[in-house]
C-alpha cells in the first residue's frame, strides 16, 4: 500500500485545484464558506461548469461518459473541491445514472441520461417509508398494473430535495404475494404526476431539504419501470453500493477542520490563556489526528487491500468512522461559539437576509453546523446497522 500521493496524483490534483481556483464562481465560494442555504440553482450552476469539463459523474467509466477516475482520483477531487468552497455534487447523479446503465431500456437511457449528466432534471430517491427505513423490504407503497400504466398508491418520506425534483427513482410493491425482496420494482415518476404532493419536513436546523410524498392513484406509463417487474431490489442494492461509496467524508473533514480553526484562531490571542480555551485547541488537535488516520484508513482501503466480503465491511467500517467524527467535529464547533452559540438565528442563513445576526455570522455558521449534522448517523444505513455489517462479515457473528 502506498500513502504518499505518486507523481500522477500530485499531478492530478494540481490540476483539479487550479480548475477549481479559476472556475468556481467567487459569490457561490462565499456562499458555501459562510454556510448560508443553497438554492436549487446554486448546484445547477456548479454542477454544469463541472458537466462542462467532463467531470459530472465522477464514479462513472469513461464508456458512460464519465471521466474515468480510479477511486483515489476521485478522494482527490473530492477533496479539492470540498477545501476549496465548492457546493458538493449532488449524490443521487452517481446512483441513478449507473442504474439507468445497467438495466435501463435503450428509450430510458436516451431521455435521460445527458438530460441528468448536465443536471438538466433534478433527482430524488424514493426508497424510505414511515416503518420501511432500514428494514426497506417492509415497504408498503403499491403500484398495481392496469393497462399501459401502474396505478401507485402510498407514502415516502425523509425524500430529500423531493421539492426541487423534476423526477424520483422509487421503489413500489408490485405483488401482494411472496418473498419481500421479489415483489418489489424499481420505477421513474415524474413529479408533475397528478395525485402526487409533496409536504416539507423542517429539519432541526430550520432547514427544508427533506420532504414527505403522498401517491394518490398516481398514473405511471409501463415504460418508466426500470429493469423487469419484481427486480426493483437487485437494482436498488446496486444503487445503495454507489451511495455508500460517497460516504467516507475526507475532504468534508477538512472543511470542518478549516471552519473550527477559523473560530479558534480569534482565541489565541486571549492572555493570560482560560483553560477552556486550552482544552477547545486540545480537542481540534486531537480531531486533526483522528482525520489524518481515517484519511490513511480510506487510503489503504481504496488502494485495494480490502476485497470481496471484507470490502463491505470496510464501507462499514469507513461510514461509522467518518460520521463519528464528522459528529465530533460539529460538537467542537458549537463549544467555539460558546454563548454566541446559543442566539442560533436560522433565518440569517438565507441569503436574502440582512439584519443583525444575534450571535455573530460565524457563530451561526457553527452551530448550523452542529444541527444539521444530528442526521450523518441515520442516512445511507444507520450506525446501528453497519454495525451489523460489520458483525457479520468481518466478526462471522
Ligand atoms: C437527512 C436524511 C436524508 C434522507 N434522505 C433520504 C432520501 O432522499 N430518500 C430516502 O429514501 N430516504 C432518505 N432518508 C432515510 C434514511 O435512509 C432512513 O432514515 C434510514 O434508512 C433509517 O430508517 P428509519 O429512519 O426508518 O429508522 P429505523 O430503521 O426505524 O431505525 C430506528 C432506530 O433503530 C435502529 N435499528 C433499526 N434496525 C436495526 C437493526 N436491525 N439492528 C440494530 N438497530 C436497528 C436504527 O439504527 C435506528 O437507531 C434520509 C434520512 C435522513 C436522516
Amino acid at each position: 500500500m502506498e500513502l504518499i500521493e505518486n507523481a500522477h496524483e500530485r499531478a492530478f490534483r494540481s490540476s483539479v485545484r487550479e480548475f477549481v481556483a479559476n472556475k468556481l464562481p467567487q459569490d457561490l465560494r462565499d456562499k458555501v464558506q459562510s454556510f448560508k442555504r443553497l438554492e436549487r440553482a446554486d448546484y445547477v450552476r456548479w454542477h454544469s461548469i463541472i458537466a462542462e469539463q467532463g467531470w459530472s459523474g465522477p464514479n462513472w467509466p469513461r464508456e458512460y461518459g464519465g471521466p474515468g477516475w480510479n477511486a483515489i482520483e476521485r478522494k482527490i477531487f473530492d477533496e479539492e473541491c470540498f477545501v476549496a468552497g465548492a457546493p458538493r455534487l449532488i449524490p443521487h447523479v452517481n446512483m441513478i445514472c449507473p442504474v439507468l446503465h445497467r438495466y435501463g431500456s435503450p428509450a430510458q437511457k436516451e431521455r435521460f441520461i445527458d438530460r441528468i449528466y448536465r443536471l438538466q432534471d433534478w433527482w430524488c430517491q424514493g426508497y424510505s417509508e414511515p416503518g420501511a427505513g432500514s428494514d426497506l423490504a417492509s415497504l408498503k407503497t403499491r403500484a398495481v398494473r392496469e393497462g399501459d400504466h401502474y396505478i401507485v398508491n402510498g407514502q415516502k418520506t425523509w425524500t430529500t430535495w423531493a421539492h426541487w425534483a423534476d423526477w424520483m427513482f422509487c421503489l413500489v410493491r408490485t405483488s401482494p404475494t411472496g418473498k419481500p425482496q421479489a415483489s418489489i420494482s424499481f420505477l421513474l415518476i415524474d413529479m408533475k404526476t397528478p395525485g402526487l404532493t409533496v409536504r416539507p419536513v423542517i429539519s432541526a436546523d430550520g432547514a427544508h431539504d427533506l420532504n414527505e410524498v403522498f401517491f394518490d392513484d398516481v398514473k405511471v406509463p409501463v415504460e418508466n419501470l426500470v429493469g423487469e417487474e419484481n427486480q426493483g431490489w437487485t437494482i436498488a442494492k446496486f444503487l445503495l453500493a454507489h451511495e455508500r461509496t460517497d460516504l467516507a467524508g475526507v475532504g468534508l473533514c477538512k472543511r470542518f477542520l478549516q471552519f473550527i480553526r477559523r473560530a479558534i484562531v480569534p482565541l489565541l490571542q486571549e492572555q493570560p490563556r482560560p483553560a477552556a480555551t486550552t482544552r477547545l485547541i486540545e480537542r481540534y488537535h486531537q480531531l486533526e489526528m483522528e482525520a489524518v488516520a481515517h484519511e490513511w484508513t480510506v487510503l489503504r482501503v481504496l488502494s485495494g487491500d480490502d476485497r470481496g466480503e471484507t470490502a463491505s465491511a470496510a464501507a462499514s467500517i469507513l461510514k461509522i468512522r467518518s460520521t463519528e467524527l464528522q459528529q465530533a467535529m460539529t460538537a467542537l464547533m458549537v463549544d467555539c461559539a460558546g454563548p454566541g452559540g446559543m442566539r442560533y438565528l436560522s433565518a440569517a442563513r438565507e441569503e436574502a437576509w440582512h439584519g443583525e445576526i444575534p450571535g455573530g455570522d460565524l457563530h451561526n455558521a457553527l452551530v448550523a453546523h452542529y444541527l444539521d449534522w444530528r442526521k450523518v448517523t441515520v442516512f445511507g444505513g444507520t450506525t446501528e446497522v453497519q454495525k451489523n455489517i460489520v458483525a457479520k462479515t468481518l466478526l462471522g457473528l
